[in-house]
């Protein structure tokens, strides 16, 4: 029973009314000096802890809350006899519920103007320390770290007099240990990230400890293959627009590969904005790789330009838009075995199409730009961490490295086929014109295959690389692989450039009258 609460919240947002809500309850307040002084403001009777602990608050608020009138409250167990004997014995009264935020040490370090001095200080101690005793005595105390928790616990108590359940006491336990954890490891980051001269700007992205938090959105039936078992985390701090913010409007569980392979075609998509050569780009994914991107006029366009490079490997895709899915697309779309369907929102029209065939998978992503701060491989026994491939190439950074200059529409496919590229596993060809792909060579273990594949493929799909232009991953090593593209059709080759054998590939393109524009810049995708 909930007779007493101490309330310490750095981030008073929704605090007045629940504190009100808990003295019509009849819970006696408690609280330190910035929370009381708010909770006074507003009529509400609240004891200070200092008057508990006859100890002002000292040393700028370092030590508020840090004495056996405080801990002896949240730490005995009701129980023990001993134990509450011992409360009896110094006068320490028990406190049954504790409500707390804790000083805001993440959103103090991401501050440019943050200095080491500001981020020691916006180290919570108080905090944690009363988070841990409460959480550790969770049969008798209720302990609350976010206002979402607000309304249900106060549900409980009106409904069993101001009682609140184990089951509820030790969820809430759960998610304070889970959040002292983020939050040390947060600080243990900062710190090891340091150098020396403890210079905030100049602090490694790399800390010599690194220390990840991540909440459980699901497990799946299995991993990649039956035999694996698998679940999805997302970053406790999302970032805007990634993969993890989906809404499923319908449609079966997905699985593991659909989120690996819903990842690839969301990232792709994503990346065509703005100057991109049409008002709206797709792109349909099988096992981790592109089979066909377009951009269009509209979505209907996009699709069925994506569409038309792979017809056969598009067979239980996952497509992806940067744009809204209407009607007609959804129309085009519904005539295709789809495994998932992606897009900002989908109109009532295309949710009506897809009613009709409640297997297909629709996410509702927001279009966000940002990247997520961390790539990550799991190598044995460790983890490789790398910033993600965010660099877009721009215009003016490439160089035209053969005699002939590229035509505007050269440049425009050619740019078009680097953005591909870039989401292609190496080694990657891809060719296209007007806005979508026509051949994709993926995951060859030489270049040279890898455009013979793409060939393959255009041919397959009857489609024509006369005149069309091809990007390249990474650098040629040898001419053959360019002789293989410009004996495709090829009239223009994007491709990074820096082989010790570049005079030769130039010479080829030469020879062949190409035009050939390097990039400085390599897409290797493992
Ligand atoms: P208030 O604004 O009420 O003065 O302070 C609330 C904040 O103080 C909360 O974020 C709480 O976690 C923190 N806090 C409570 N007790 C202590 C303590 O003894 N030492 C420190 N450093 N922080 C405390």
């Amino acid at each position: 029973m909930i007779r007493t609460a101490l309330l310490s919240v750095s981030d008073k947002n929704g605090i007045v009314p629940f504190a009100k809500a808990l003295h019509e309850q009849g819970v006696k307040l408690i609280s330190t000096g910035g929370t009381a002084k708010l909770l006074a403001e507003n009529n509400l009777p609240v004891v200070e802890v200092s008057s508990l602990t006859k100890f002002p608050e000292m040393l700028d608020g370092r030590v508020k809350t840090l004495h056996p009138m405080v801990h002896g409250g949240l730490l005995a167990r009701r129980d023990f006899p001993e134990h509450m004997a011992a409360l009896k014995e110094h006068g320490i009264d028990t406190i049954d519920m504790l409500v707390i935020n804790l000083y805001p040490f993440n959103e103090t370090v991401a501050k440019e103007s943050c200095s080491f001095e500001d981020a020691v200080e916006n180290i919570d101690i108080g905090g944690p320390a009363m988070l841990r005793a409460a959480a550790k005595n969770h049969q008798d105390v209720t302990v609350l770290i976010s206002p979402e928790d607000y309304a249900p616990v106060l549900a409980e108590m009106k409904a069993n007099k101001n009682t609140v359940s184990y089951k509820t006491n030790l969820a809430l336990a759960k998610k304070v240990f889970a959040h002292t954890a983020q939050y040390d490891g947060a600080i243990a980051n900062y710190l090891s990230a340091l150098g020396d001269n403890l210079d905030h700007k100049a602090r490694s992205a790399y800390p010599e400890t690194l220390h990840l938090a991540f909440e459980k959105v699901q497990e799946m039936r299995y991993g990649e293959n039956p035999h694996q078992s698998a679940a999805f985390y997302k970053d406790i701090y999302p970032v805007n627009g990634a993969l993890a913010n989906y809404k499923q409007l319908q449609g079966k569980e997905l699985s593991y590969n659909n989120i690996a392979d819903a990842d690839s075609a969301w990232e792709c998509v994503k990346s065509f904005t703005g100057n991109a050569g049409g008002a709206a780009a797709c792109v349909i994914i099988k096992h981790a790789n592109p089979c066909g991107v377009a951009v269009g006029a509209s979505a209907l366009e996009a699709y069925q330009k994506a569409f038309k490079t792979d017809p056969s490997s598009a067979f239980g895709g996952i497509i992806a838009f940067n744009v809204p899915c209407d009607g007609a697309a959804a129309e085009a779309i519904s005539k295709q075995f789809v495994e998932v369907l992606i897009a900002p929102s989908f109109s009532d029209e295309a949710k009506a199409i897809f009613a009709a065939k409640q297997n297909v998978r629709l996410l509702e992503i927001p279009l966000g730009t940002a990247f997520n701060t961390f790539d990550f491989k799991r190598v044995g026994g460790g983890l490789l961490v790398q910033s993600p491939d965010a660099k877009n190439v721009l215009e003016n950074e490439m160089r035209v490295v053969s005699k002939r200059l590229p035509t505007p529409s050269e440049m425009h496919d050619m740019m078009f086929a680097w953005r591909v590229a870039k989401f292609v596993k190496s080694n990657a060809i891809v060719y296209c014109a007007n806005g979508m792909t026509l051949g994709i060579g993926a995951g060859q273990m030489s270049r040279v295959d890898s455009a013979r594949m793409a060939s393959i493929k255009a041919e397959n799909a009857g489609l024509s690389l006369k005149g069309s232009a091809v990007a390249s991953d990474a650098f040629f090593p040898f001419r053959d692989g360019l002789d293989v593209v410009v004996n495709g059709g090829a009239s223009c080759a994007i491709q990074p450039g820096g082989s010790m054998r570049d005079d030769e590939i130039i010479a080829a393109a030469n020879e062949h009258g190409i035009a050939m524009i390097f990039t400085g810049t390599r897409h290797f995708r493992h």
